[in-house]
């Protein structure tokens, strides 16, 4: 049984396929691995198997975010205020998976609305870090990361609006995918900030995200920004990165990063040099007023999005109102976390329109800056590289007081969510955290022009190969 486990998506999508191995057993295997779930990484688990189905994913089980609606099963968006809703209609994304072949093995915790590095905000307890459990495994999309890093699923989806799959994928040592604005529907996937979110894949290696991607993308007529990416997506087969010029933003990287972190950075930029790539320090001028901007945008369209909970329409509804508007404000009043709360005051805020202009508006315009940074930059270069996340994972409850420490941990995921880009992050290999301890994963950023996709993952596929990075949870803890 275990040794199914081992296999990557491809591979046992490959060996299903051949008729090698039973789909129902497969997927049986993986039912029995969550359900030891120890980490609170799942909100709810499929209960049975599968059946027969043809197409590329055919009995591929894949962790879902809880922020997809899925049709009869609970959605809850880590929310209070959605305890118990069960959606009537399933999001593109889950279907497109469905329509590969894949099935649902569980839908996984996160932070509050997608808001959050740590998934500490969820309603139902924090997820807990599968190389350390007194640790955070990142947010927002903290459950699905888990699961992946933890052998709690073989793959797994999730949102990006600033960071809320690059930053958990790194934190437990897996590959996170952002892809392009519009690359993937995002009708059914429960609104945070709409310019932002995508729809992405958590997975152990480069080969299983484009496997993901593959099945994912396209365009939908249900949602008017999705295009899809031209040409599909092919599983990656490149060796070297002769040729390709790289550019590393001298602005981010003098910020401030766990010694540890840099190290592994520095040594990333050595290995794409030894397979032909050419590094070259590059401005970035504006990037660094990302997390500003982000938090005007971010929060003013959540307020707007979060306002249809109301009590009427969705989820749960206070008992004891006197009249209507007593109805609406304790339903939310007990429905919404703080952080959520924080966000939504923030977002009426800079809405109102005294202020429009000095923050929306402003921040609007950091936020073209920022595209034109990226365009300048791709003009000469084929890829930006980052760290990840400045730190790897850190302790459950040591940002929790802190937001604006909290917020810091997507300083260098927010800059390619403003501009819309594709990113992924893989694991790069392991460090101790500053404070000293057990070494923990630590994860590379790679980002492209739009639509770039093939590209990306060509380019991660043969770092990935060359650096080689095997360490498991427990086996890396102290080595
Ligand atoms: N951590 C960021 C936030 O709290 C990003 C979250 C996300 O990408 N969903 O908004």
């Amino acid at each position: 049984m275990s040794g199914l486990l081992e296999l990557t998506v491809a591979e046992a999508a490959g060996r299903i396929a051949a008729g090698e191995i039973a789909a129902g057993e497969y997927f049986d295997a993986w039912r029995a691995a969550a359900a030891g779930d120890e980490l609170n990484a799942y909100l709810w688990r499929a209960e049975d198997g599968v059946e027969g189905t043809g197409g590329p994913l055919a009995g591929i089980p894949v962790a879902v975010k809880d922020i997809f609606c899925t049709e009869g099963v609970p959605t809850t968006a880590g929310s209070r205020i959605l305890a118990g809703y069960a959606p009537p209609y399933t999001s593109t994304a889950v279907r497109r998976l469905g329509e590969a072949g894949a099935r649902v093995l569980g839908k996984t915790n996160m932070d509050e609305f997608a808001m959050g590095s740590s998934s500490e905000n969820s309603a139902f307890g924090p997820v807990l870090n599968p190389w350390d459990r007194g640790r955070v495994p990142g947010g927002s999309s903290g459950g699905s990361a888990a699961a992946v890093g933890g052998g709690l699923a073989p793959c797994a989806i999730g949102t990006d609006t600033g960071g809320s799959i690059r930053q958990p994928a790194s934190l437990c040592g897996i590959v996170g995918l952002k892809p392009t604005y519009g690359a993937i529907s995002r009708y059914g996937m429960i609104a945070f900030a709409s310019s932002l979110d995508q729809c992405g894949a958590l997975t152990r290696d480069v080969t299983d995200a484009a496997l993901l991607l593959a099945a994912l993308q396209g365009r939908d007529p249900c949602d008017s920004t999705s295009v899809g990416i031209e040409g599909g997506v092919e599983a990656p087969s490149r060796e070297d990165l002769k040729g390709l010029r790289f550019a590393v933003p001298g602005e981010l990287a003098r910020d401030a990063i766990d010694s540890g972190v840099r190290a592994v950075f520095e040594a990333t930029l050595e290995t794409i040099e030894r397979l032909g790539g050419a590094i070259t320090e590059a401005p970035l001028p504006h990037a660094e007023h990302g997390i500003s901007a982000y938090y005007v945008i971010a929060p003013a369209e959540a307020s707007s999005n979060l306002a249809r909970y109301d009590g009427v329409r969705y989820g749960m509804r206070a008992e004891g109102a006197g009249d209507l508007t007593e109805m609406y404000e304790k339903t939310r009043a007990e429905g919404f976390g703080a952080e959520v709360k924080r966000r939504i005051m923030l977002g009426t805020y800079v809405l109102s329109s005294g202020y429009y202009d000095a923050y929306y508006g402003r921040a609007q315009r950091v936020r073209t800056k920022i595209a034109s940074d990226f365009a300048a930059a791709f003009a000469e270069f084929d890829f930006v590289v980052t760290p990840t996340s400045p730190s790897v994972a850190f302790g459950l409850g040591e940002k929790t007081d802190d937001p604006l420490a909290m917020y810091m941990s997507d300083f260098f995921t927010v800059p390619m969510s403003l501009a819309g880009l594709p990113a992924i992050s893989i694991p790069a290999g392991l460090a101790e955290p500053d404070g000293g301890g057990p070494r923990l994963p630590v994860g590379f950023q790679i980002v492209a022009p739009a639509f770039a996709e093939q590209r990306l993952l060509e380019a991660a596929f043969a770092l990935e190969r060359e650096i080689g990075f095997d360490a498991k949870p427990g086996e890396g803890a102290g080595g």
